[in-house]
């Protein structure tokens, strides 16, 4: 089938969920149901910039179900966030916090802005306002942020303050992925990376690739790609090829990941890191490794670069990496995808961790963390991989059997209200 660029991610998201709902005996009214979001808010709101002038900013923040308790998803900022991408992201969160079996919804948020051209001032000001308008849908019991693309702790760390303020006592668990000195959790900057980790550990063992020697490519060097990849090498994979949005490297004879993380902290991007050739992220893309670990933004494995592509397995460290026509080209290729909605669900499942002992004013070690983490996950891709091979399908949608059944049982037993 021909490659449609112009399907949103929302459409994609859809798609998935049809392609897997076919599978299961869901009333068709709870299917209509879980196609939409449950709600949506677009804010519009002033900020002042450091010139003194004031700019408008659009912002979103929309719910995708509550059946399964609070929704739980990132804060994205970004000039190319639009509604449509927020609402996919929000029913991916969904999907990923019922595969792993945390007790949330999804959720997700974004604004329309580039932080790269941004003071500091200027981003807490605009961190500030929109978290008072979203205010109406944010709450620890209601609806819990976290950060995602260009938001981090102290983004967060920020919006904790502004409700805290406003309620005029401290309210830690309003927000997840904040600094451990106002109560983060240990672990939980490492998550999504350690998730991916043990998932592409996991998916190694199942296809017969020893994990000593495995070869990586990373694209997109961020929290996720960059930590995903240390970890990988800490249990004896060759990361061979790493990018950011100003490109990428490669060694087929690998290098140090943490080496390189320090370079682009240092230099602002991997490329020029020395003893590495220069690549493309398209011509990493299509590298032979044994794990691909797309870890930047959607889209970027479509039909079009699909039979290019040569990696054993993916891992989704990214939301939406992986288009429906390349699943299917994937499918026949019997190339393994680890989907998002499992991959990277360490980081929500460790923001739930961060929730659980905001509420509790009660802190974990971080052995306790990672080891509670490595059980959750694990079980996950097993609980996966059995739907997988009892129904003869991809991971992707025997992943989102397991998560939309478990959300449409939820809806059953609390039945639809009046
Ligand atoms: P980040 O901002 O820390 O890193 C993103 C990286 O991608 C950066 O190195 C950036 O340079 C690179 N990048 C941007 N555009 C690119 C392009 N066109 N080509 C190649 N590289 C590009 O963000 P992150 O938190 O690591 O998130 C990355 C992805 O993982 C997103 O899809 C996000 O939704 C997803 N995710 C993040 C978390 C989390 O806990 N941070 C959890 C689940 C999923």
């Amino acid at each position: 089938m021909a490659e449609n660029h112009s399907k949103s991610a929302y459409e994609i998201a859809v798609e998935q969920f049809d392609n897997a709902v076919k599978y299961l005996d869901i009333k068709q009214g709870i299917v209509d149901m879980l196609r939409v979001p449950k709600r949506q808010l677009i804010v519009n709101f002033p900020v002042q910039m450091d010139d003194d002038s004031v700019k408008m900013f659009t912002g979103y923040r929309v719910h995708h179900s509550t059946a399964r308790g609070p929704t739980k998803g990132g804060i994205r900022y970004h000039p190319d966030v639009t509604l449509d991408e927020v609402k996919a992201l929000a029913m991916w969160m969904t999907w990923k916090c019922a595969v792993v079996g945390i007790p949330y919804g999804g959720a997700k948020g974004g604004v329309i802005c580039n932080p790269k051209e941004m003071t500091l001032r200027e981003l807490e000001n605009l961190t500030r306002r929109y978290a008072t308008e979203i205010s109406v849908l944010m709450s620890p019991g209601g609806d819990i942020p976290a950060p995602d693309v260009n938001t981090n702790a102290q983004v967060m760390a920020w919006i904790m303050d502004t409700y805290s303020m406003h309620k005029g006592y401290t309210v830690p668990a309003v927000v997840t992925g904040k600094p451990i000195q106002v109560g983060g959790s240990l672990g939980r900057n490492e998550a999504t990376g350690r998730g991916v980790m043990f998932t592409a550990w996991e998916a190694l063992k199942h296809k017969g690739i020893p994990i000593e020697g495995a070869t990586v490519a990373v694209q997109g060097y961020g929290n996720v790609g960059s930590i995903g990849a240390y970890l990988l090498q800490d249990k004896g994979c060759k990361i061979i090829a790493a990018s950011d949005s100003r490109g990428g490297i490669y060694n087929p004879k690998g290098f140090d990941a943490r080496d390189v993380k320090r370079f682009k902290s240092e230099t602002g991007t991997v490329v020029g890191y020395p003893g590495a050739d220069v690549i493309t992220n398209e011509e990493l893309l299509e590298l032979e490794c044994d794990v691909l670990v797309p870890s930047a933004l959607e889209k970027v494995i479509t039909g079009e670069n699909a039979d290019r592509i040569k990696a054993k397995i993916i891992a989704e460290g990214a939301n939406g990496p992986t288009t429906p026509e390349a699943d299917r080209v994937f499918a026949e290729k019997g190339i393994f995808v680890i989907p998002d909605v499992l991959a990277n669900a360490g980081g929500v499942t460790v923001s739930y961790f961060e929730w659980v002992q905001g509420l509790q004013f009660f802190f974990w070690s971080e052995q306790d963390i990672n080891l509670k983490l490595r059980d959750i996950m694990v079980k996950a891709f097993g609980d996966v991989l059995a739907i997988s091979k009892e129904k003869n399908v991809d991971m992707r949608i025997a992943a989102y059997i397991l998560a939309i059944d478990r959300v449409a049982e939820a809806v059953m037993i609390r039945g639809i209200y009046p």
